[in-house]
């Protein structure tokens, strides 16, 4: 016997089918004798709903929130009704529903009042989601004859106060889940936890970033010492590319926490990137896998990399992005430039995606999202305005017609050629690398390239795997 945590996400909680085949995989892992843990999403689309509602009420709109809400009530009670066929079940849980749905439109009824939503605010909106998804799943399987109870991780994930992207504080979360989770587990029963949020000390509900039920999941996964998380999704596994632009891209059947650590980070949409962070130290194996073709194995991501012969595992596009250049024959040799550039863009609040200076120091570029091109173009100006003005600096400029494509491998580590044979297969095509930078943990390999020629690029790399 061991203990499993089960994750699922939105469209596997889509509607009554796809809850069903939850129920479904949650009980067969309970008739081979596991523990499970199981961490849900909102059902899909629900939590954009729900942000809509709180944004509408704050511009004074005292009726859209009201239509939202009575749809989301319609589309639950529906649901209920298909996967609750005992009267006092269904009772129960259409009132608690009723319930929750009551609060929200009291909320978003305050928000327009007040014409203003908060961070805080719109946390506690947006908590509704999985708030109702946990409660309609553990109804079914109470059904089904399971003993199963819905439990809000506001009760279990203690974060720091920065709503809408709280971070969580591992040792009160470990201890509420070592008092309140794990005797419920050993007990036999099936918890159904909230994904997405959690509470400050002060029991306020914060929510830990979209998509961050995954994250949820592997937090609480690791307070419990789970044995296996697995993150079911929609598609079989983490693929090699995007399939829209490589219609052969394929699962990858294994990857390294570093490995993932880097696809996320290059724009693989498939794991939140928090993802592996709670679980490295305890080197717990995480497996995505497809709800709706539950027999397939999907994509092991396991502490070591298993190095394949091509190196290459997988190829990301980040698109809208824009690469800023400071340019000038005074730079050489002068310090503290490119770090007065980047405290700037800091400063502005932007982050940077990847940078790459050329060993003659006369420039020295970077990417950034292209929202922020305008921002960070007047910091960086400003924060230089000297050496511009003594033209040590000759110039400060970006390109918005840009991509970031980037390959992912471990075994590119100490294997000769591999930047070489990405370059090669660029060039054949006649596409023109703009920028290089490789990783320092050699996981990968980025290049900027002409945002037109990405989809023939991605083709190019594709064929290296
Ligand atoms: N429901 C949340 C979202 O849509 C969290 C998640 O699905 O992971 O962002
Ligand atoms: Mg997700």
């Amino acid at each position: 016997m061991s203990l499993v945590t089960v994750k699922f996400g939105g469209t596997s909680m889509g509607n009554h089918d796809a809850i069903a085949q939850v129920g479904r995989i949650i009980t067969d892992l309970r008739a081979q004798g596991h523990r499970i843990l199981t961490v849900v999403s909102a059902m899909a689309g629900v939590t954009d709903q729900l942000r809509q509602a709180a944004r509408s009420a704050a511009t004074g709109d005292d009726l859209t929130h009201v239509d939202i809400v009575n749809a989301l009530r319609a589309r639950h009670y529906e649901t209920v009704e298909q996967l609750a066929s005992d009267d006092k079940i269904k009772k129960a849980t259409l009132e608690e529903l009723d319930m929750l749905l009551g609060n929200l439109n009291t909320m978003c009824h305050s928000i327009a009042v007040l014409r203003e939503v908060t961070p805080r605010g719109m946390d506690l909106i947006m908590s509704f989601g999985e708030r109702l998804s946990a409660r309609v799943l553990a109804a079914h399987l109470r059904d089904r004859g399971f003993a199963s109870l819905a439990i809000d991780a506001s009760e279990l994930i203690v974060t720091d106060t920065n709503f809408q992207d709280a971070a969580p504080i591992f040792e009160e979360t470990n201890r509420r889940v070592q008092e309140f989770l794990v005797p419920y587990l050993e007990s036999g029963s099936l918890p159904i936890v909230t994904g997405y949020i959690g509470a400050t000390r002060d029991g306020i509900i914060t929510t830990l970033g979209r998509g961050a039920s995954d994250f949820s999941a592997a937090i609480l996964g690791a307070a419990i010492n789970t044995d296996d998380l697995w993150i079911y999704t929609d598609v079989d596994g983490i693929l090699t590319t995007d399939p829209r632009i490589v219609p052969t891209a394929r699962v990858i059947p294994a990857l390294s926490y570093g490995e993932v650590g880097e696809l996320a980070y290059f724009g693989a949409k498939v794991l939140h990137p928090k993802t592996i962070q709670p679980v490295i130290d305890k080197n717990v194996p995480v497996r995505v896998r497809n709800t709706f073709n539950a027999t397939h194995p999907g994509t092991l991501i396991q502490p070591q990399a298993e190095i394949t012969a091509g190196a290459i595992k997988a190829i990301t596009v980040i698109r809208d992005v824009s690469l800023v250049s400071v340019e000038g024959q005074g730079m050489v040799g002068v310090p503290g430039i490119a770090g007065r550039t980047f405290m700037a863009s800091a400063r502005a609040g932007v982050s940077v995606l990847l940078i790459s200076q050329s060993s003659s120091e006369q420039s020295f570029c970077f990417i950034v999202p292209q929202g922020s091109t305008t921002t960070v173009l007047d910091a960086v100006r400003r924060e230089l305005r000297y050496e511009l003005e003594r033209r040590d600096v000759d110039r400060v400029w970006a390109r918005e017609d840009v991509v970031i494509l980037t390959t992912v491998g471990a075994g590119m580590r100490g294997t000769p050629g591999v930047a070489a044979r990405v370059c090669g297969a660029l060039s054949a095509r006649g596409i023109n690398i703009l920028v290089i930078a490789q990783g320092s943990s050699e996981y990968s390999i980025s290049l900027v390239i002409q945002s037109d020629e990405a989809n023939e690029a991605v083709r190019a790399l594709h064929e290296l795997i």
